[in-house]
């Protein structure tokens, strides 16, 4: 695969990039400016090449099938525009902003490009045709470009017009395709957790969040890697409901009982549940809390690991040489419930010269807010493609397609 750092002869031509500028907002404002930065890398290189940088990248949802009133709104809300400025002042040049995502103005805005220039094309879901890989989209947006670079890794588990429908057209015509610096950095971190050699033993996964339906392909692959997975968060009471406890209120799966209970019979022992919890007689306004054991009592529900689990877990971390973390142990959005979370957070940053990777969105904001970024080995700006890659086995349909 070509990486941007190889990519030659690029000097007045129009590379097209597709980042990741999925960035959260708070009343029009970006409240965190991470994944601009984490592209800057790429876009600095290409441009201190002498390239024409057009950059590509989805904001939000929008849903085409709502009313047209409703599209409307979340296009209004999900207006890429607010990036373009933040963008410039990182990359201390101006950053032009192409409102619209096709067409003649399209087109146009891209050949008027000077060398060096940087281009912001509006939203690609402002596009119906992106989600679908419509072939006419990408036709089009691909019909100015002379060489493709992805590095969004976080839509790389996606097969869309902007993450595929384009370097598949420039690959036909014999044009360079390649992945950027955060794409190669973030392959090469989790590929360690795929490919698992003989010093990365043992290797402990940590499993926690809300959904088991989600998350279910990755146990099934985890298992077959792993030496032993921590189950914890709202994903535990499926576990441990299919074992025949009482979860109470507890968020729990009914449909994946018996999912549950054959991970279990075939994980010969990896599965860690919990052994305790703190409970609560609600979910928001409770006025109930304890610490309860294998059992949630009827009108409670579970909301973190507890004190015994979290010495449990952590004795398990001690022992590993390789961490792989997705999702949160408990409600760690409200202060009574982030203590199973740190718990896990303290548990990694105490290991020496073991290797840690967290994947996952509210997982990274966990331990970006409780100060533990640093105490990882790699924290992923995916959280979907971060478990797909591991799910199937290292493949990504935007990364496949640079091959
Ligand atoms: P990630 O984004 O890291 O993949 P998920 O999206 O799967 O994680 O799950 C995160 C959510 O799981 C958080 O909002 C957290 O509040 C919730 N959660 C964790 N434990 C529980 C629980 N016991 N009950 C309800 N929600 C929980
Ligand atoms: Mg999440």
């Amino acid at each position: 695969m070509l990486t941007v750092e190889n990519l030659k002869n690029i000097k007045g031509k129009v590379v097209v990039v597709r980042v990741d500028f999925n960035v959260p907002q708070a009343d029009g404002k970006i409240r965190d400016d991470n994944r601009v930065r984490a592209a800057l890398p790429t876009i600095k290189k290409l441009v201190s090449e002498g390239a024409r940088v057009v950059l590509f990248s989805h904001l939000g949802k929008v849903k085409h099938k709502e009313e047209p009133g409703v599209v409307a709104k979340q296009k209004a809300k999900n207006n890429l525009a607010i990036v373009a400025p933040r963008l410039g002042e990182l990359l201390g040049q101006e950053v032009k902003f192409l409102p619209e995502t096709r067409g003649e103005a399209y087109v146009k805005a891209v050949k008027a490009l000077k060398d060096g220039e940087v281009l912001l094309v509006q939203n690609t879901r402002y596009e119906k045709g992106e989600e679908k890989n419509d072939p006419e989209l990408a036709k089009e947006w691909a019909s100015v470009a002379d060489a493709y670079v992805m590095d969004a890794f976080g839509s790389a588990h996606r097969a869309h017009a902007s993450t595929y429908g384009i370097p598949e057209i420039l690959k036909k015509e014999g044009k360079p395709v390649a992945c950027g610096y955060l794409v190669e950095k973030e392959i090469a971190n989790l590929m360690r957790c795929v490919d698992v050699k003989k010093e990365d033993r043992p290797y402990v996964a940590i499993l926690g969040g809300l959904k088991v339906s989600d998350k279910i392909k990755v146990i099934d692959s985890l298992l077959k890697k792993c030496d032993k997975i921590l189950i914890g968060g709202a994903m535990a009471y499926t576990f441990k409901k299919a074992m025949g406890f009482e979860t109470g209120l507890s968020p729990v799966e009914d449909d994946q009982l018996d999912y549950a209970r054959n991970c279990l019979k075939e994980a010969k022992g990896k599965i860690v549940l919990p052994v305790d919890s703190v409970v609560t007689d609600a979910f928001e306004g409770w006025t109930k809390k304890e610490v309860v054991g294998d059992n949630v009592p009827a009108g409670f529900q579970g909301m973190d690991i507890g004190p015994k689990t979290e010495v449990l877990f952590a004795n398990e971390i001690a022992k590993a040489k390789m961490v792989f973390w997705n999702g949160p142990m408990g409600v760690f959005e409200q202060k009574d419930f982030q203590s199973g979370t740190i718990a896990i957070c303290k548990a990694v940053a105490g290991l020496k010269g073991a290797f840690s990777v967290c994947g996952g969105g509210d997982s990274a904001a966990a331990i970006k807010e409780f100060g533990y970024k640093e105490s990882f080995s790699h924290v992923s700006t995916g959280g979907g493609a971060s478990l797909e890659m591991i799910e199937n086995d290292g493949h990504l349909p935007g990364v496949d397609i640079l091959k």
